[in-house]
């Protein structure tokens, strides 16, 4: 499947609040500055801004003008072949880049990073608060790529490093700004990789692999990064061995195989050992805070008095 394939969902089925988009903009001036702004090198004729705004003639018409009007878009040309462009020495050009990209842009900017990775994905589904037009201030941009090349034999059965690494991101200060300095952002990025197991020398490949991420992200998701990283900070599964005490490093605790999920992970009370009770992501029913935090509940029901221990 074609990065261009993927679509934008049907957001009429779900409940229509305002959006950050909706609040600032008409209709069809948010398709216009998404069309302008999100890729600013690119030039349309007034027959296709009326075909990729789905709208009525007159209205883009209206809305082209009074951008060019003020100077936000350039014309160059003539009647039908007029072509119409982002003015890059508006003042608020800058701005206006920033602002459709956050607010109007991420499907696109999505076909933009994917477009890299395209022939290794089947399925690309941008989906929650943003793909149902229901996004305020607070949210983050769901994501779900779905691919039969996610490296999990590099990662379990070759335990190679892979150089085509598959990436987790997340921007923690979208929703706590405290997490980095004013007028900065933190993100963390998370690439599956092997455990000790594998013949990776932390120490000499923990940098260029950092490098290799963060050059990535620069030429994707995160134009410029490279040259505006304030700090970073990497860690590996010698850390987690180290610092952690985490078996062969792993990050997730026991491997989610069948016969390690869900019930069949060791349970919370040991069917071995008398009055041994586990709690914590090695146990069921499984990692993540969620799993984790309901092993501690569980416990609270099996665990008895302590009377019963005197
Ligand atoms: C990179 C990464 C990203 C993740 N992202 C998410 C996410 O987005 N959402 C989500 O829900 N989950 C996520 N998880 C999973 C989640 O963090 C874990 O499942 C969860 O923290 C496990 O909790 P725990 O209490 O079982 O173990 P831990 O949080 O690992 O706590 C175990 C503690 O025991 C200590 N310890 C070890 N040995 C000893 C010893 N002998 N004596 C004393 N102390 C010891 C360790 O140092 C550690 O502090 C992520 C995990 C990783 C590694």
């Amino acid at each position: 499947m074609s990065i261009s394939e993927i679509r934008d969902g049907d957001a009429t089925r779900y409940k229509k609040r305002t959006s950050l988009a909706d609040a600032l903009f008409s209709g069809t001036r948010q398709t216009l500055l998404r069309l302008f702004f999100t890729d600013p090198d690119r030039s349309y004729t007034l027959s296709q801004l009326i075909d990729l705004a789905q709208a009525g003639r007159g209205a883009v018409q209206r809305e082209t003008a009074r951008l060019a009007e003020v100077g936000l878009i350039t014309q160059e040309g003539q009647s039908r072949g007029r072509l119409y462009r982002a003015n890059p020495n508006a003042p608020i050009f800058n701005e206006l880049c920033s602002l459709t990209r956050k607010i109007l842009g991420p499907a696109e900017l999505l076909r933009t990073a994917l477009a890299l990775v395209s022939d290794q994905i089947d399925l690309a589904l941008l989906y929650g608060s943003i793909a149902q037009g229901r996004d305020h201030a607070g949210s983050d941009v769901d994501v779900l790529i779905v691919s039969d090349e996610l490296l999990l034999e590099d990662i379990f059965e070759r335990k190679h490093l892979a150089d085509d690494f598959s990436l987790y991101l997340h921007r923690p200060t979208a929703t706590d700004p405290a997490l980095a300095p004013p007028g900065c952002d933190t993100f963390y990025a998370l690439a599956p990789v092997p455990h000790l197991d594998g013949d990776i020398d932390w120490a000499e490949r923990a940098e260029p692999y950092r490098r290799a991420i963060s050059e990535y992200l620069s030429q994707s998701l995160l134009p410029g990064l490279e040259g505006e990283l304030a700090c970073s900070m990497v860690t590996t599964p010698k850390d987690f061995e180290l610092r952690l005490s985490s078996f062969k490093g792993a990050g997730f605790s026991l491997e989610p195989v069948l016969m390690q999920s869900a019930w069949f992970r060791p349970h919370n009370e040991s069917e071995e050992v008398r009055h041994l009770y586990m709690v914590g992501a090695g146990t069921h029913p499984g990692a993540g805070v969620p799993g984790v935090i309901s092993t501690a509940r569980v416990l609270d029901t099996v665990v008895p008095d302590a009377s019963v221990f005197t």
